[in-house]
C-alpha cells in the first residue's frame, strides 16, 4: 500500500514581529486507490461553537412535513407495482418517495417521530434500526426488478451545514443503475487493482492501517474503522470497510448494528470538537464486484467563519474537486480514538 504525499512549505515574514520569518508546512495526499489529490493545510484548532439549538429549532415543526401529524397527508406514495400500501412503516419510521428526486428510485426515510434528535442523543439502537428499514425498501426495488436496482445507497446529510434543508432527522434512500462520481471511480479502480496485485484493495488497505494504527480506529464485528490517508472533509473523514460484503444488500442486521456502534462512538467525539453535522454516504459494488467492498463515509460538516456563516468549501473544492483538511488525518484519528475502547 502506497501512501505518497508531496509536502509543501510557505515561507512569510511577520511585519509586527520585526520581520521574523514564519514557515507554513501543508501536504498534499495522493488516495492510493484513486490518485485523488487532497490538502492538508491551514492548521488550526479543531474547535467550534455549538448555536442555541431551542431557537433553531422553534417555529420549524409547524411546517415539518416529516412529523407525525403531517407525514401521512403531506409525502407522496409510491407506484402501486412497487409498493402497493403506498408508503412503507415500521414503527414510526416512515419511507416516502422523496419529492426531490435524485434519480427515479429516490426515497425519504424518516428517523421516528421525533423532530429534532441532537447529533449525541442518537443511539445505536435507533441508528441500525433506520438502516435495517431502509434495506426493507431495497429488497422491495430487487424483488421488482426495477431496471435501476443496481447500486442501493443510503446517505445522511444531518443539520444544516451538510446540506439538509429539513431539520427532522432523515435519511436519502436510492437505487441506481448510475454509480455517482467517486464510486463508480472506486469501482473501476479497485478492479484494476485487483487485476495488478490480485488482492482486494479493501483488505489490503485494512491490513495496512490496522498494522500502522495512526489512522486506525477499531474493528467492532466484522466492520472496520479507520481515518481517510486523503479525506474529503476540513475535518477529515472516517470510513467504515466491512469484510466480505461487496453490497449493501449482503449487509446483515449484526453488520448494521456495529456499524451504527461506530458511527453512535464518533458523533461523541465530534459533538466534543463543537461539531454538529455531518454527511455520511454508502459506497457499494453489486454482488457480482468481487473487487469491492462495501463501505461508507462519514465527513462532518463545519464553516470557515462560523460568524458570517461561510461554508467549509470553496473554489479549490467546489471547482477544481481539490480537497482541503485542516489538520492531519492522524492528528484527528487520535482524538477520535478517544470514543472507541478496545475490542
Ligand atoms: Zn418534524
Amino acid at each position: 500500500m502506497n501512501f505518497e504525499a508531496i509536502t509543501k512549505e510557505t515561507i512569510m515574514r511577520n511585519p509586527q514581529k520585526n520581520m521574523a520569518e514564519r514557515r507554513l508546512p501543508s501536504e498534499i495526499r495522493i488516495d492510493p486507490l484513486t490518485g485523488r489529490t487532497a490538502r492538508v493545510c491551514h492548521f488550526m484548532e479543531l474547535k467550534w461553537k455549538k448555536p442555541d439549538f431551542d431557537a433553531w429549532v422553534k417555529g420549524t415543526q409547524s411546517w415539518c412535513p416529516f412529523c407525525p401529524d403531517k407525514v401521512m397527508t403531506l409525502t407522496p406514495c409510491f407506484p402501486g407495482d412497487l409498493v402497493p400500501e403506498g408508503r412503507l412503516q415500521r414503527d414510526d419510521m416512515v419511507i416516502f418517495p422523496n419529492i426531490a428526486p435524485y434519480d427515479s428510485i429516490s426515497a425519504v426515510a424518516t428517523f421516528g417521530a421525533r423532530h429534532f434528535i441532537p447529533m449525541t442523543a442518537f443511539t445505536s439502537e435507533r441508528i441500525a434500526a433506520a438502516l435495517d428499514f431502509a434495506l426493507e425498501f431495497f429488497r422491495r426495488v430487487a424483488r421488482s426488478s426495477h431496471s435501476e436496482s443496481v447500486y442501493h445507497m443510503i446517505h445522511w446529510n444531518y443539520m444544516p451545514p451538510s446540506g439538509s434543508t429539513v431539520l427532522h432527522p432523515h435519511l436519502q434512500v436510492f437505487s441506481s443503475s448510475t454509480a455517482p462520481n467517486l464510486m463508480r471511480r472506486e469501482l473501476v479502480d479497485s478492479r484494476r487493482y485487483q487485476e495488478k496485485n490480485g488482492t482486494i484493495f479493501w483488505d489490503d488497505l485494512v491490513a495496512a492501517e490496522r498494522k500502522a494504527d495512526d489512522r486506525y480506529l477499531a474493528k467492532i464485528g466484522r466492520t472496520h474503522f479507520l481515518s481517510a490517508y486523503a479525506p474529503m472533509g476540513v475535518v477529515g473523514d472516517v470510513l467504515a470497510v466491512v469484510e466480505d460484503v461487496r453490497c449493501t444488500l449482503q449487509l446483515s442486521e449484526d453488520d448494521l448494528m456495529d456499524i451504527a456502534a461506530g458511527i453512535v462512538s464518533l458523533l461523541g467525539e465530534y459533538d466534543k470538537m463543537g461539531l454538529y453535522s455531518f454527511n455520511m454516504g454508502f459506497f457499494t459494488g453489486t454482488p457480482a464486484d468481487d473487487h469491492f467492498r462495501f463501505h461508507l463515509r462519514l465527513s462532518p460538516r463545519t464553516f470557515f467563519s462560523q460568524q458570517l456563516g461561510t461554508p467549509d468549501v470553496g473554489a479549490m473544492q467546489y471547482l477544481l474537486n481539490e480537497s482541503v483538511c485542516l489538520a492531519y488525518p492522524e492528528t484527528i484519528n487520535a482524538s477520535l480514538k478517544k470514543g472507541f475502547t478496545p475490542m
